[in-house]
Protein backbone atom coordinates (compact mmCIF):
# COMPACT_ATOMS: atom_id res chain seq x y z
CA UNK A 1 0.00 0.00 0.00
CA UNK A 2 0.84 3.07 -0.92
CA UNK A 3 0.47 4.84 2.39
CA UNK A 4 1.88 8.52 2.37
CA UNK A 5 2.43 11.12 5.02
CA UNK A 6 1.40 14.47 5.79
CA UNK A 7 3.98 17.03 7.03
CA UNK A 8 1.95 17.03 10.45
CA UNK A 9 3.19 13.17 10.46
CA UNK A 10 -0.37 11.55 10.01
CA UNK A 11 -1.16 9.29 7.31
CA UNK A 12 -2.53 10.46 4.12
CA UNK A 13 -4.60 7.15 2.88
CA UNK A 14 -5.58 6.50 -0.70
CA UNK A 15 -8.80 5.95 -2.06
CA UNK A 16 -8.69 1.98 -1.18
CA UNK A 17 -7.68 2.97 2.23
CA UNK A 18 -10.41 5.37 2.88
CA UNK A 19 -13.29 2.49 1.39
CA UNK A 20 -11.61 0.23 3.37
CA UNK A 21 -11.32 2.38 6.84
CA UNK A 22 -15.48 3.13 6.20
CA UNK A 23 -16.09 -0.83 5.96
CA UNK A 24 -14.13 -0.93 9.27
CA UNK A 25 -15.69 2.06 10.99
CA UNK A 26 -18.89 0.88 10.61
CA UNK A 27 -18.83 -2.85 10.96
CA UNK A 28 -17.24 -2.00 14.27
CA UNK A 29 -20.94 -0.87 14.86
CA UNK A 30 -22.92 -3.89 13.21
CA UNK A 31 -22.84 -7.36 15.28
CA UNK A 32 -21.83 -8.88 12.37
CA UNK A 33 -19.29 -11.58 13.41
CA UNK A 34 -15.49 -10.66 12.23
CA UNK A 35 -15.02 -13.37 9.81
CA UNK A 36 -17.88 -12.51 8.03
CA UNK A 37 -16.90 -8.92 8.28
CA UNK A 38 -13.20 -9.65 6.60
CA UNK A 39 -14.94 -11.98 3.90
CA UNK A 40 -17.35 -8.67 2.92
CA UNK A 41 -14.48 -6.65 3.06
CA UNK A 42 -12.06 -8.22 0.46
CA UNK A 43 -12.58 -8.77 -3.45
CA UNK A 44 -13.53 -12.07 -4.28
CA UNK A 45 -12.17 -11.99 -7.52
CA UNK A 46 -9.52 -9.90 -9.01
CA UNK A 47 -8.53 -9.84 -12.98
CA UNK A 48 -5.49 -8.55 -14.33
CA UNK A 49 -5.31 -8.35 -18.19
CA UNK A 50 -2.57 -7.29 -20.15
CA UNK A 51 -3.21 -7.55 -24.14
CA UNK A 52 -1.61 -6.34 -27.57
CA UNK A 53 -3.46 -3.59 -29.64
CA UNK A 54 -2.52 -2.90 -33.26
CA UNK A 55 -2.62 1.77 -33.21
CA UNK A 56 -1.22 4.13 -35.85
CA UNK A 57 1.65 4.11 -33.55
CA UNK A 58 2.34 0.10 -33.87
CA UNK A 59 1.57 -2.23 -31.12
CA UNK A 60 1.03 -1.29 -27.43
CA UNK A 61 0.25 -3.32 -24.68
CA UNK A 62 -2.68 -2.15 -22.69
CA UNK A 63 -3.84 -3.35 -18.94
CA UNK A 64 -6.79 -3.68 -17.66
CA UNK A 65 -8.97 -4.71 -14.77
CA UNK A 66 -12.11 -6.51 -13.60
CA UNK A 67 -12.62 -6.99 -10.30
CA UNK A 68 -15.89 -8.81 -8.69
CA UNK A 69 -15.54 -7.40 -5.04
CA UNK A 70 -18.48 -9.79 -3.64
CA UNK A 71 -20.67 -12.69 -5.09
CA UNK A 72 -23.22 -12.77 -2.13
CA UNK A 73 -25.26 -12.00 -5.23
CA UNK A 74 -24.89 -12.58 -8.63
CA UNK A 75 -24.39 -11.67 -11.15
CA UNK A 76 -21.90 -8.70 -10.07
CA UNK A 77 -22.28 -5.03 -11.58
CA UNK A 78 -20.16 -1.98 -11.84
CA UNK A 79 -18.77 0.59 -14.28
CA UNK A 80 -15.85 0.33 -16.47
CA UNK A 81 -13.62 3.32 -16.59
CA UNK A 82 -11.21 4.03 -19.36
CA UNK A 83 -8.52 6.21 -17.45
CA UNK A 84 -4.71 6.60 -17.74
CA UNK A 85 -4.62 7.31 -14.08
CA UNK A 86 -6.66 3.77 -13.19
CA UNK A 87 -4.99 0.88 -11.06
CA UNK A 88 -5.91 -2.23 -9.19
CA UNK A 89 -6.13 -0.44 -6.01
CA UNK A 90 -9.02 1.73 -7.28
CA UNK A 91 -10.81 -0.97 -9.34
CA UNK A 92 -11.45 -2.78 -6.10
CA UNK A 93 -11.97 0.20 -4.25
CA UNK A 94 -14.64 1.41 -6.59
CA UNK A 95 -15.91 -2.59 -7.18
CA UNK A 96 -16.22 -2.53 -2.86
CA UNK A 97 -18.44 0.78 -3.33
CA UNK A 98 -20.85 -0.80 -5.69
CA UNK A 99 -21.36 -3.76 -3.89
CA UNK A 100 -22.38 -1.12 -0.81
CA UNK A 101 -24.22 0.78 -3.45
CA UNK A 102 -26.34 -1.82 -4.78
CA UNK A 103 -27.36 -3.15 -1.06
CA UNK A 104 -28.46 0.37 -0.01
CA UNK A 105 -30.78 0.69 -2.83
CA UNK A 106 -32.02 -3.00 -3.05
CA UNK A 107 -30.68 -3.63 -6.09
CA UNK A 108 -30.05 -7.37 -6.62
CA UNK A 109 -26.42 -7.65 -7.21
CA UNK A 110 -23.03 -7.89 -6.25
CA UNK A 111 -20.14 -5.15 -6.84
CA UNK A 112 -18.01 -5.23 -9.48
CA UNK A 113 -15.95 -2.49 -11.69
CA UNK A 114 -13.43 -2.70 -14.47
CA UNK A 115 -10.71 -0.46 -15.77
CA UNK A 116 -8.51 0.08 -19.03
CA UNK A 117 -5.63 2.03 -18.57
CA UNK A 118 -5.58 4.32 -21.28
CA UNK A 119 -5.96 8.73 -21.71
CA UNK A 120 -9.03 7.71 -24.69
CA UNK A 121 -7.94 10.88 -26.04
CA UNK A 122 -4.62 9.64 -27.33
CA UNK A 123 -6.62 6.50 -29.27
CA UNK A 124 -9.14 6.77 -32.78
CA UNK A 125 -12.54 5.45 -32.84
CA UNK A 126 -11.24 2.66 -34.26
CA UNK A 127 -8.93 2.14 -32.45
CA UNK A 128 -10.95 2.39 -28.80
CA UNK A 129 -13.84 -0.11 -30.18
CA UNK A 130 -10.50 -2.57 -30.75
CA UNK A 131 -8.98 -2.48 -27.63
CA UNK A 132 -12.90 -2.58 -26.24
CA UNK A 133 -14.04 -5.55 -28.34
CA UNK A 134 -10.51 -7.49 -27.27
CA UNK A 135 -11.00 -6.28 -23.62
CA UNK A 136 -14.25 -7.86 -23.49
CA UNK A 137 -13.32 -11.04 -25.31
CA UNK A 138 -10.38 -11.21 -22.44
CA UNK A 139 -13.51 -11.16 -19.92
CA UNK A 140 -15.12 -13.70 -21.87
CA UNK A 141 -12.37 -16.20 -21.75
CA UNK A 142 -12.20 -16.03 -18.24
CA UNK A 143 -16.44 -16.23 -17.45
CA UNK A 144 -16.02 -12.56 -16.05
CA UNK A 145 -18.81 -11.29 -18.04
CA UNK A 146 -22.65 -12.12 -19.12
CA UNK A 147 -26.17 -11.40 -17.64
CA UNK A 148 -25.68 -14.00 -14.90
CA UNK A 149 -22.27 -13.52 -13.63
CA UNK A 150 -21.37 -10.13 -14.16
CA UNK A 151 -22.39 -7.03 -16.12
CA UNK A 152 -20.57 -4.04 -16.59
CA UNK A 153 -21.71 -0.58 -17.32
CA UNK A 154 -20.20 2.80 -18.79
CA UNK A 155 -18.09 4.71 -15.89
CA UNK A 156 -15.58 7.79 -16.30
CA UNK A 157 -14.69 7.64 -19.48
CA UNK A 158 -16.73 5.49 -20.96
CA UNK A 159 -20.21 5.60 -22.41
CA UNK A 160 -23.17 3.62 -24.57
CA UNK A 161 -21.01 3.42 -27.64
CA UNK A 162 -18.42 0.99 -26.02
CA UNK A 163 -21.24 -0.62 -24.50
CA UNK A 164 -22.71 -1.48 -27.38
CA UNK A 165 -19.18 -2.85 -28.60
CA UNK A 166 -18.88 -5.20 -25.32
CA UNK A 167 -22.97 -6.41 -25.92
CA UNK A 168 -21.87 -6.67 -29.54
CA UNK A 169 -18.70 -8.78 -29.03
CA UNK A 170 -20.58 -11.02 -26.02
CA UNK A 171 -23.23 -11.42 -28.48
CA UNK A 172 -20.99 -13.12 -30.99
CA UNK A 173 -19.09 -15.27 -28.72
CA UNK A 174 -23.23 -16.79 -26.87
CA UNK A 175 -25.18 -17.38 -30.45
CA UNK A 176 -27.69 -19.20 -28.67
CA UNK A 177 -27.73 -16.83 -25.24
CA UNK A 178 -31.13 -15.25 -26.00
CA UNK A 179 -30.05 -13.23 -22.64
CA UNK A 180 -27.43 -12.20 -24.55
CA UNK A 181 -27.82 -8.50 -24.63
CA UNK A 182 -28.17 -8.23 -21.11
CA UNK A 183 -24.35 -8.55 -20.68
CA UNK A 184 -23.97 -5.24 -20.39
CA UNK A 185 -25.97 -1.92 -19.09
CA UNK A 186 -26.02 1.33 -20.43
CA UNK A 187 -26.46 0.65 -24.01
CA UNK A 188 -27.64 2.74 -26.65
CA UNK A 189 -31.70 2.25 -26.68
CA UNK A 190 -31.39 0.63 -30.39
CA UNK A 191 -29.29 -2.15 -28.50
CA UNK A 192 -31.17 -2.92 -25.88
CA UNK A 193 -30.35 0.28 -23.61
CA UNK A 194 -33.77 1.66 -21.42
CA UNK A 195 -34.72 5.16 -21.72
CA UNK A 196 -33.46 7.43 -18.76
CA UNK A 197 -30.28 5.45 -18.54
CA UNK A 198 -28.34 8.08 -19.18
CA UNK A 199 -29.42 10.93 -17.30
CA UNK A 200 -29.98 8.40 -14.42
CA UNK A 201 -27.21 9.20 -11.74
CA UNK A 202 -27.68 12.89 -12.26
CA UNK A 203 -31.47 12.58 -11.59
CA UNK A 204 -31.14 10.35 -9.15
CA UNK A 205 -28.92 12.43 -7.23
CA UNK A 206 -31.52 15.14 -7.29
CA UNK A 207 -34.36 12.49 -6.02
CA UNK A 208 -32.23 11.96 -3.32
CA UNK A 209 -31.02 15.23 -2.30
CA UNK A 210 -34.92 16.38 -2.30
CA UNK A 211 -35.49 14.03 0.10
CA UNK A 212 -32.72 14.70 2.15
CA UNK A 213 -33.69 18.29 2.22
CA UNK A 214 -36.82 17.64 2.73
CA UNK A 215 -36.64 17.40 6.67
CA UNK A 216 -36.92 20.57 8.27
CA UNK A 217 -35.19 19.66 12.08
CA UNK A 218 -32.42 18.15 9.93
CA UNK A 219 -32.05 21.39 7.85
CA UNK A 220 -32.30 23.58 10.96
CA UNK A 221 -29.12 22.34 12.38
CA UNK A 222 -27.70 23.46 9.17
CA UNK A 223 -29.01 26.84 9.50
CA UNK A 224 -30.66 26.18 6.16
CA UNK A 225 -34.72 26.08 5.11
CA UNK A 226 -36.14 22.58 4.32
CA UNK A 227 -36.08 21.95 0.78
CA UNK A 228 -34.31 22.53 -2.30
CA UNK A 229 -35.85 25.71 -3.60
CA UNK A 230 -33.26 28.56 -3.48
CA UNK A 231 -30.40 26.73 -2.71
CA UNK A 232 -27.11 27.80 -4.03
CA UNK A 233 -24.96 24.71 -5.62
CA UNK A 234 -21.10 24.35 -7.37
CA UNK A 235 -20.83 21.60 -9.19
CA UNK A 236 -17.81 20.11 -9.69
CA UNK A 237 -17.37 17.87 -13.21
CA UNK A 238 -19.11 18.75 -16.09
CA UNK A 239 -19.35 15.20 -17.48
CA UNK A 240 -22.49 12.51 -17.63
CA UNK A 241 -23.28 12.92 -14.10
CA UNK A 242 -22.29 16.68 -13.28
CA UNK A 243 -24.18 18.08 -16.00
CA UNK A 244 -27.46 15.97 -15.72
CA UNK A 245 -27.30 16.51 -11.39
CA UNK A 246 -27.02 20.48 -12.40
CA UNK A 247 -29.69 20.67 -14.89
CA UNK A 248 -32.01 18.74 -12.22
CA UNK A 249 -31.11 20.44 -9.45
CA UNK A 250 -31.99 23.53 -11.16
CA UNK A 251 -34.92 22.46 -12.37
CA UNK A 252 -35.85 21.64 -8.67
CA UNK A 253 -35.52 25.55 -8.05
CA UNK A 254 -31.40 25.90 -7.17
CA UNK A 255 -29.76 28.20 -8.32
CA UNK A 256 -26.08 26.76 -9.57
CA UNK A 257 -23.88 29.63 -9.30
CA UNK A 258 -20.79 27.51 -10.27
CA UNK A 259 -19.65 24.56 -12.53
CA UNK A 260 -15.59 23.16 -12.25
CA UNK A 261 -13.35 22.08 -14.71
CA UNK A 262 -10.42 20.36 -14.61
CA UNK A 263 -8.74 23.87 -16.04
CA UNK A 264 -10.84 26.41 -13.93
CA UNK A 265 -14.39 27.52 -13.06
CA UNK A 266 -17.40 29.71 -14.34
CA UNK A 267 -18.69 31.49 -11.68
CA UNK A 268 -22.32 33.67 -11.55
CA UNK A 269 -23.86 34.08 -8.19
CA UNK A 270 -27.03 35.41 -10.64
CA UNK A 271 -26.95 31.52 -11.70
CA UNK A 272 -25.68 29.86 -14.46
CA UNK A 273 -28.11 28.50 -17.46
CA UNK A 274 -26.87 24.92 -17.36
CA UNK A 275 -28.75 24.15 -20.73
CA UNK A 276 -27.04 27.56 -22.72
CA UNK A 277 -23.41 26.13 -20.92
CA UNK A 278 -23.87 22.45 -22.10
CA UNK A 279 -24.36 23.77 -26.06
CA UNK A 280 -21.59 26.16 -25.62
CA UNK A 281 -19.53 23.07 -24.74
CA UNK A 282 -20.92 20.42 -27.39
CA UNK A 283 -19.46 23.36 -29.75
CA UNK A 284 -16.26 24.06 -28.11
CA UNK A 285 -15.73 20.94 -26.54
CA UNK A 286 -14.84 22.54 -23.46
CA UNK A 287 -16.56 25.25 -21.17
CA UNK A 288 -14.06 27.34 -21.00
CA UNK A 289 -14.83 31.10 -22.95
CA UNK A 290 -18.22 30.84 -22.13
CA UNK A 291 -19.04 34.21 -22.48
CA UNK A 292 -21.64 34.63 -19.19
CA UNK A 293 -20.22 34.98 -15.65
CA UNK A 294 -16.55 35.22 -14.20
CA UNK A 295 -14.31 32.81 -15.39
CA UNK A 296 -11.95 31.25 -12.02
CA UNK A 297 -8.56 30.07 -12.88
CA UNK A 298 -8.03 27.84 -9.87
CA UNK A 299 -10.43 24.95 -10.14
CA UNK A 300 -9.33 23.50 -6.52
CA UNK A 301 -9.91 27.12 -4.90
CA UNK A 302 -13.28 27.07 -6.06
CA UNK A 303 -14.41 24.20 -4.35
CA UNK A 304 -14.20 26.28 -1.64
CA UNK A 305 -17.30 29.34 -3.13
CA UNK A 306 -19.78 29.84 -0.61
CA UNK A 307 -22.63 28.21 -1.32
CA UNK A 308 -25.46 25.92 0.36
CA UNK A 309 -24.73 22.44 -1.44
CA UNK A 310 -21.03 21.09 -3.20
CA UNK A 311 -21.66 18.57 -5.37
CA UNK A 312 -18.28 17.03 -6.27
CA UNK A 313 -19.12 14.94 -9.42
CA UNK A 314 -15.63 14.23 -11.04
CA UNK A 315 -13.20 12.14 -9.61
CA UNK A 316 -11.99 10.53 -6.14
CA UNK A 317 -10.36 12.38 -3.14
CA UNK A 318 -11.01 16.33 -4.01
CA UNK A 319 -12.48 16.91 -0.63
CA UNK A 320 -9.42 15.92 1.73
CA UNK A 321 -7.95 16.78 5.40
CA UNK A 322 -5.64 19.92 3.60
CA UNK A 323 -9.12 21.94 2.04
CA UNK A 324 -11.71 20.62 4.21
CA UNK A 325 -11.34 23.63 6.61
CA UNK A 326 -11.91 25.81 3.80
CA UNK A 327 -15.20 24.44 2.58
CA UNK A 328 -17.83 26.89 2.54
CA UNK A 329 -20.89 24.94 1.71
CA UNK A 330 -23.30 23.29 4.04
CA UNK A 331 -24.11 19.93 2.95
CA UNK A 332 -21.59 18.35 0.25
CA UNK A 333 -23.70 16.02 -2.21
CA UNK A 334 -21.31 13.34 -3.16
CA UNK A 335 -21.72 12.41 -7.51
CA UNK A 336 -18.25 10.88 -7.61
CA UNK A 337 -17.40 7.58 -6.42
CA UNK A 338 -14.79 8.75 -3.33
CA UNK A 339 -14.30 12.45 -3.61
CA UNK A 340 -14.22 12.97 0.06
CA UNK A 341 -11.66 10.75 2.07
CA UNK A 342 -12.31 9.90 5.62
CA UNK A 343 -9.86 12.48 7.19
CA UNK A 344 -11.21 15.27 5.62
CA UNK A 345 -15.12 13.52 6.41
CA UNK A 346 -14.25 13.99 10.03
CA UNK A 347 -13.25 17.04 9.72
CA UNK A 348 -16.51 18.30 7.91
CA UNK A 349 -18.93 16.91 10.25
CA UNK A 350 -16.81 18.75 13.18
CA UNK A 351 -18.06 21.96 11.78
CA UNK A 352 -21.31 20.51 11.14
CA UNK A 353 -21.21 20.15 7.62
CA UNK A 354 -23.58 17.56 6.17
CA UNK A 355 -21.70 14.91 3.69
CA UNK A 356 -25.12 12.95 1.88
CA UNK A 357 -22.29 9.94 0.66
CA UNK A 358 -21.92 8.39 -2.77
CA UNK A 359 -22.57 4.93 -2.38
CA UNK A 360 -26.37 6.30 -1.48
CA UNK A 361 -26.33 9.62 -3.45
CA UNK A 362 -25.12 8.45 -7.25
CA UNK A 363 -26.66 5.32 -7.13
CA UNK A 364 -29.12 6.02 -9.65
CA UNK A 365 -27.10 4.94 -12.06
CA UNK A 366 -26.93 1.37 -10.78
CA UNK A 367 -30.80 1.46 -10.44
CA UNK A 368 -31.48 2.39 -13.90
CA UNK A 369 -29.09 -0.23 -14.64
CA UNK A 370 -31.20 -2.86 -13.23
CA UNK A 371 -33.97 -2.07 -14.75
CA UNK A 372 -32.49 -2.27 -17.95
CA UNK A 373 -31.14 -5.65 -17.05
CA UNK A 374 -34.94 -6.75 -16.36
CA UNK A 375 -36.26 -4.76 -19.51
CA UNK A 376 -32.95 -7.26 -21.43
CA UNK A 377 -34.18 -10.52 -19.66
CA UNK A 378 -37.55 -9.73 -19.98
CA UNK A 379 -37.47 -9.14 -23.98
CA UNK A 380 -40.13 -6.49 -23.60
CA UNK A 381 -40.71 -2.98 -22.54
CA UNK A 382 -42.16 -1.73 -19.61
CA UNK A 383 -45.31 -0.08 -20.65
CA UNK A 384 -45.54 -2.16 -23.72
CA UNK A 385 -48.42 -4.37 -22.49
CA UNK A 386 -50.36 -1.82 -20.05
CA UNK A 387 -50.00 1.68 -21.36
CA UNK A 388 -53.14 1.55 -23.74
CA UNK A 389 -55.40 -0.52 -21.39
CA UNK A 390 -54.32 2.12 -18.44
CA UNK A 391 -54.84 5.22 -20.77
CA UNK A 392 -58.59 3.47 -22.02
CA UNK A 393 -59.42 2.67 -18.49
CA UNK A 394 -58.91 6.18 -17.37
CA UNK A 395 -61.12 7.71 -20.59
CA UNK A 396 -63.79 5.62 -19.57
CA UNK A 397 -63.89 7.16 -15.80
CA UNK A 398 -63.51 10.15 -17.15
CA UNK A 399 -66.30 9.25 -19.44
CA UNK A 400 -68.01 7.96 -15.81
CA UNK A 401 -67.15 11.36 -13.82
CA UNK A 402 -68.59 13.46 -16.90
CA UNK A 403 -72.05 11.61 -17.06
CA UNK A 404 -72.52 11.79 -13.50
CA UNK A 405 -71.54 15.19 -12.72
CA UNK A 406 -72.37 17.25 -16.20
CA UNK A 407 -68.85 18.43 -16.18
CA UNK A 408 -67.26 18.32 -19.26
CA UNK A 409 -62.80 17.64 -19.48
CA UNK A 410 -61.30 19.27 -22.23
CA UNK A 411 -59.27 17.59 -24.88
CA UNK A 412 -55.98 19.07 -22.96
CA UNK A 413 -57.39 17.43 -19.73
CA UNK A 414 -58.57 14.27 -20.67
CA UNK A 415 -54.77 14.16 -22.53
CA UNK A 416 -53.21 14.56 -19.25
CA UNK A 417 -55.00 12.55 -16.91
CA UNK A 418 -56.20 9.13 -19.18
CA UNK A 419 -52.31 8.63 -19.78
CA UNK A 420 -51.23 5.39 -19.87
CA UNK A 421 -47.13 4.71 -18.42
CA UNK A 422 -44.66 5.05 -20.92
CA UNK A 423 -41.00 3.23 -20.08
CA UNK A 424 -39.44 6.63 -18.95
CA UNK A 425 -42.27 7.38 -16.47
CA UNK A 426 -41.65 3.91 -14.64
CA UNK A 427 -38.45 4.33 -14.79
CA UNK A 428 -38.17 7.48 -13.48
CA UNK A 429 -40.92 6.71 -10.94
CA UNK A 430 -38.95 3.66 -10.00
CA UNK A 431 -35.60 5.64 -9.37
CA UNK A 432 -37.49 8.15 -7.58
CA UNK A 433 -39.35 5.34 -5.21
CA UNK A 434 -35.77 4.23 -4.44
CA UNK A 435 -34.04 7.00 -3.86
CA UNK A 436 -36.65 8.31 -1.44
CA UNK A 437 -36.97 4.64 0.19
CA UNK A 438 -33.04 4.19 0.78
CA UNK A 439 -32.17 7.60 2.09
CA UNK A 440 -35.61 6.93 4.70
CA UNK A 441 -33.52 3.51 5.47
CA UNK A 442 -30.20 5.43 6.12
CA UNK A 443 -32.04 8.05 8.31
CA UNK A 444 -33.58 5.93 10.11
CA UNK A 445 -30.24 3.41 10.88
CA UNK A 446 -28.57 6.96 11.90
CA UNK A 447 -31.34 7.85 14.35
CA UNK A 448 -31.59 4.62 15.77
CA UNK A 449 -27.82 4.35 17.24
CA UNK A 450 -26.46 7.36 18.77
CA UNK A 451 -22.94 6.33 18.14
CA UNK A 452 -23.71 6.55 13.91
CA UNK A 453 -22.97 10.34 13.91
CA UNK A 454 -23.04 10.92 9.71
CA UNK A 455 -25.03 9.60 7.01
CA UNK A 456 -21.71 7.82 5.51
CA UNK A 457 -21.66 5.52 8.25
CA UNK A 458 -25.42 4.96 8.64
CA UNK A 459 -25.39 4.09 4.59
CA UNK A 460 -22.52 1.78 5.15
CA UNK A 461 -23.69 -0.08 8.55
CA UNK A 462 -27.39 -1.12 6.98
CA UNK A 463 -25.44 -2.39 4.01
CA UNK A 464 -23.01 -4.75 5.44
CA UNK A 465 -25.94 -6.18 7.74
CA UNK A 466 -27.84 -6.40 4.73
CA UNK A 467 -24.84 -8.32 2.91
CA UNK A 468 -23.95 -10.39 6.07
CA UNK A 469 -28.02 -11.64 6.16
CA UNK A 470 -27.39 -13.04 2.58
CA UNK A 471 -24.47 -14.86 3.42
CA UNK A 472 -25.78 -15.78 6.95
CA UNK A 473 -29.22 -17.54 4.98
CA UNK A 474 -27.04 -18.91 2.43
CA UNK A 475 -25.34 -20.75 5.07
CA UNK A 476 -22.21 -19.87 4.21
CA UNK A 477 -21.28 -19.30 7.70
CA UNK A 478 -23.29 -21.55 9.53
N1 LIG B 1 -20.58 3.29 -13.04
C1 LIG B 1 -21.79 3.56 -12.34
C2 LIG B 1 -21.54 3.57 -10.85
O1 LIG B 1 -20.45 3.75 -10.39
C3 LIG B 1 -22.94 2.66 -12.78
C4 LIG B 1 -22.75 1.20 -12.52
C5 LIG B 1 -23.81 0.33 -13.17
O2 LIG B 1 -24.76 0.85 -13.73
O3 LIG B 1 -23.65 -0.88 -13.11
O4 LIG B 1 -22.44 3.45 -10.06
Amino acid sequence: MSTATAPTGEKILNFHENVMLAIERAGALTDVPKGLLDQIKVSNVVVKINFPVRTSRGYEVISGWRVQHSHHKLPAKGGIRYSPLGDQEEVEALAALMTFKCAIVDVPFGGAKGAIKIDRRNYTEEELERITRRYTAELIKRNCIGPAIDVPAPDYGTGAKEMAWIADTYAAFHGNDINALGCVTGKPLTQGGIRGRVEATGRGLAFGLTEACRHAEDMAKLGLQPGLAGKSVVVQGFGNVGYHAARYLAEAGCRVIGVIEWDGAIYDPAGIDIVALDEYRKGTRSITGYPHGTWLTDPKAALELECDILVPSALENQITAENAPRIKARIIAEGANGPTTIAAEDILNARGIMVVPDLYLNAGGVTVSYFEWLKNLSHVRFGRMDKRFEATAYDRLLGAIESTTGKRFTAAERLSLAHGADEIDLVNSGLEDTMIGAFQQIRETKLRDPRIKDLRTAAFVGAIQKVATTYLELGVFP
